[in-house]
């Protein structure tokens, strides 16, 4: 195998393949999950040449025995079931159309081309513009406007089929994956990481004192930050635990979750940051990914409801796995950063520190 050179990034997308369009359209977040994100994108990607650089690939749809490494066949056949008939709920916010199938068999199989693309070695990183999401998918439910969990397919495929002992999962999403994490949980073999905005108010599910179970036991790495958190308080998360927790874990490969609705102009996400901290994630991990000798990453669109700025934030994820300085985008703007939201998440870090002390 040649040795691969830095930049080396294979972008595989699904455009006119995604049809699906939750067919209750209300005054909600259904409304925003739909194709003109994908379109709008790729639209903004190539106005700005930015994918001249990558390879670019079409791929084929997943099968269903594929979505059955992760998935009950009782969900498998609800999601087939209900696109035949046209419609209906699959669970809360995972609404069926007639196109669901397709259009998730299609974003599964983007997610798994995306994998193969690394672990053939035929590309550093990969990145699959896909929809619809699938990180709130658990094994046996759809949910908030996921159908079929991408990431952890492609991770349980890749695992299956020996092309890596250990796998790193950095879900970015604004959401908890709830769905990678339940999936993963009690597994020594897969180290999931996501950082969240999160109600300590409210308390639910993503607390960071939630760390695996059995042999799983400090594998998961919540890190839930406050609402509005912004650049700064994710650039920190990043450096202090998601860093040492990758080079501690020492995966053979990195599969990111990539959501872009923690962005300060999303719709749905309450958080504050803008496309640079997309640039400082993806130059963060293609480092890793030198410093551990390992064999690249692969990224799969998770959420990001404003179509107009997932374009700069994938271009920004790009730069910065291409090892260029952080591009200055029309999202970055000088906003209100405001301190006692980065002193409340150094005090969080802190303490997800001490609860992983001894896993770390
Ligand atoms: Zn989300």
């Amino acid at each position: 195998m040649t040795e691969l050179g830095k930049g080396e990034i294979t972008f595989v997308d699904q455009t006119g393949l995604d049809r699906h369009v939750a067919p209750f359209p209300k005054p909600h977040m259904e409304g925003f999950e739909s194709p003109i994100r994908i379109q709008m994108a790729l639209q903004y990607l190539e106005e700005n040449s930015i994918l001249e650089e990558t390879k670019r690939f079409k791929h084929p749809q997943a099968t269903r025995e594929e979505a059955l490494l992760v998935h009950s066949e009782y969900l498998v056949h609800s999601v087939e079931i209900m696109s035949e008939l046209g419609g209906g709920q699959l669970g809360e916010s995972a609404y069926a159309s007639e196109h669901l199938m397709p259009s998730a068999m299609y974003a599964l199989g983007g997610a798994l081309f995306a994998a193969d693309m690394v672990t053939s070695g035929m590309s550093r990183h990969a990145f699959a513009l896909v929809r619809p999401p699938g990180h709130h998918a658990t094994s046996s439910s759809s949910m908030g406007l996921c159908f079929f969990n991408n990431v952890a397919i492609a991770v349980r495929s890749i695992l299956r089929n020996g092309e890596a002992r250990r796998v790193s999962i950095l879900d970015i999403d604004d959401h908890f994956g709830n769905g990678t994490a339940e999936i993963f949980y009690a597994d020594p073999s897969v180290q999931f990481i996501s950082l969240h905005e999160y109600s300590y108010d409210g308390l639910g599910i993503g607390h960071f004192e939630e760390i695996g179970q059995g042999e799983g036991l400090g594998t998961n790495v919540n890190i839930p930050l406050h609402e509005e958190s912004s650049n700064l308080s994710y650039k920190i998360a990043i450096n202090r635990i998601v860093v040492p927790a990758i080079e501690s874990f020492r995966p053979d490969i990195i599969a990111v979750s990539a959501g872009y609705d923690a962005h300060f102009a999303d719709p749905i996400g309450e958080m504050n940051v803008d496309s640079e901290t997309y640039w400082y994630t993806a130059k963060s991990i293609d480092e890793l990914v030198n410093s551990l000798g390992m064999q690249g990453s692969f990224w799969v669109l998770e959420g990001g409801y404003n179509p107009l700025m997932l374009g700069p934030s994938i271009r920004a994820t790009l730069e910065g796995l291409r090892g260029k300085q952080c591009p200055l985008l029309e999202d970055q703007e000088k906003r209100e950063k405001d301190a006692s939201i980065v002193r409340k998440n150094q005090r969080i870090i802190r303490k997800i520190q001490e609860t992983l002390s001894s896993y770390l």
